[in-house]
């Protein structure tokens, strides 16, 4: 990419405000697979580091971190260093290295690149009505950026709260390149004195995340459309620490399907949400890589590995990618159809029929004796599964020794009627005396029969028995169907269909009398 051996150093650094947005774990993604693929295949070493930008209290919420650092791992990221491994260049707190930037704020302040601004809260604020009415953009007049040093002094020894402002040149220009979007330009005179230390202390995230690229090393930053604004004023901040500023690479947004940035309103926005509702991470890798990334015109399927080999940050695209759900629910679907090993389905599949009551949640091991006649189920619905959490819905009449209730009429197909449904049922339960449904031929052959015996077309003589069996009107091939629901539990449904139909019939007379 730049200089061909130079290392690579990436990091994600999000800010503990809430769960992680799916565009934020786009963007840890492509950090990673720049790092873990793009960088190792050019033969340059790579590190992906997990940084927490939490110096923000008023935005903090408790949990945040811990759970960015869960669904981050459940996506299948791993980081090189990060707040729960540490590393070489830890902290990777942002609140447990305010020292830090307190001595940084300071440097700029002895170096004549930034000062101590001791307006309080009230003036800006009246500073602001008055742009407000006068047309102009609110912003900070410079006020005390000329101060003489004896009234910084007197002020400093009244103990007066401060804050640190970045001077920003008056005049000029910034310009720097984006590795997605070319040269960027922004005039100076637009840029305001930002505010670097606040006066409690904290730093503000200009100030804590530019000096932590730097002392982290960092090579390139990958990070959403969205910073782009923030950019010119950390390239001024690099060059008055006197500091070589990392390559800026921004990722494109992530648009609704409606236009508009994706939010909330638009559906599920957090990565947790798409794991509770049973998406799988590898479906979701692919989809989110694909939006703003492409390797062909064509192709659509990426398994992490794919990614890690395929990934290039030349070919990240600068224009919007549009969030589509459907489409993500097609990957979902593909994966577990047709990507995942059934093993593998079939353990992910037991948090969701747990949680459902449908079985314990050790049956995930192949181990228990409960696996392998999951597993038969599983091979059975995988096709028509699009998320895990359709599992219990899926697989209940597998899982449960009894059935919902279903409705009787059910049972009776058309073109015929109760009386004649009723000996077909008979008759089928009667040939399971001659044979086990373990035996999905011999099944299918005597039912087969059956049919011909009682003037049946083979329909109408499966339709009952597949309701009988499964409370549904539609399920997988019967013979299959059945063989994996078991002799025993075949013709106990089959005797408790006789009933209903029976209980049906009285009831269907009493009201017509
Ligand atoms: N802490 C910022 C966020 O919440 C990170 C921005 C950046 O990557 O520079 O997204």
């Amino acid at each position: 990419m730049t200089d061909s051996a130079s290392p690579v150093r990436v990091r994600f650094s999000p800010s503990p405000t809430g769960s992680l947005h799916v565009g934020g774990g786009r963007t840890a993604l492509f950090n990673w697979l720049f790092a873990h693929g793009q960088a190792k295949r050019e033969g340059r070493d790579g590190a992906f580091l997990l940084r927490i930008e939490d110096t923000d209290q008023k935005r903090f919420v408790p949990g945040a971190t811990e759970g960015i650092l869960d669904i981050l791992a459940w996506f299948g990221l791993t980081w090189d260093e990060g707040p729960d491994r540490g590393g070489p260049y830890g902290p990777y707190v942002q609140s447990e290295r305010t020292e830090i930037y307190r001595e940084h704020a300071e440097r700029l302040v002895a170096a004549n690149r930034a000062y101590r601004c001791f307006c309080p809260p009230e003036r800006l604020e009246r500073v602001r009505e008055a742009q407000r009415a006068r047309g102009e953009a609110p912003g900070y007049d410079r006020h005390c950026r000329e101060l003489a040093a004896a009234a910084v002094d007197a002020n400093l020894a009244a103990g007066m709260p401060h804050a640190v402002r970045f001077k920003m040149p008056l005049d000029g220009e910034t310009r720097f390149t984006d590795l997605i979007r070319g040269e960027i330009v922004y005039q100076n005179a637009n840029l305001e004195d930002l505010i670097l230390l606040k006066s409690d202390g904290y730093p503000t995230y200009h100030l804590a995340n530019v000096v932590d690229d730097h002392l982290m090393a960092i090579s390139h930053i990958m990070r959403g459309e969205e910073w782009i604004p923030t950019a010119p004023v950390h390239v001024r901040l690099y060059d008055a620490f006197g500091w070589a500023p990392p390559v800026f690479a921004h990722m494109p947004l992530i648009l609704a399907p409606t236009g508009g940035k994706l939010s909330k309103r638009h559906g599920s926005t957090a990565m947790e949400e798409f794991r509770d509702q049973g998406y799988l991470p590898e479906a979701l890798m692919n989809y989110l890589a694909l939006l703003g990334w492409s390797y062909d015109a064509t192709t659509e399927i990426f398994a992490r590995d794919d990614l890690l080999a395929k990934f290039a940050l030349e070919r990240v695209s600068p224009s919007p990618g549009t969030f589509n759900y459907d489409k993500l629910r097609w990957f979902n679907q593909h994966y577990i159809n047709h990507i995942l090993r059934l093993d593998d389905l079939t353990a992910r599949v037991v948090p969701f029929l747990a949680d459902a009551g449908l079985v314990t949640a050790g049956a995930g091991d192949p181990a228990h004796p409960a696996f392998a006649p999951l597993r038969s189920a599983v091979a059975l619905l995988k096709d028509r599964m699009t998320t895990l959490a359709e599992a219990p819905d899926l697989l209940s009449y597998f899982l449960r020794d009894e059935l919902d209730p279903y409705d009787p009429a059910l049972l009776i197909p058309k073109k015929m009627d109760l009386e004649e449904t009723l000996d077909a049922l008979v008759a089928a339960e009667r040939a399971l005396d001659d044979v086990d449904v373990s035996d999905e031929a011999a099944t299918e052959a005597r039912l087969r029969a059956l049919a011909e015996e009682l003037g049946l077309k083979a329909g109408q003589l499966f339709m009952p028995i597949r309701v009988a069996v499964t409370g549904r009107t539609q399920s997988p091939g019967l013979f299959e169907t059945m063989r994996v629901i078991g002799q025993e539990r075949c013709r106990a449904r089959l005797a408790v269909a006789i009933d209903l139909l029976r209980a049906h019939g009285d009831e269907t007379l009493t009201a017509d009398d």
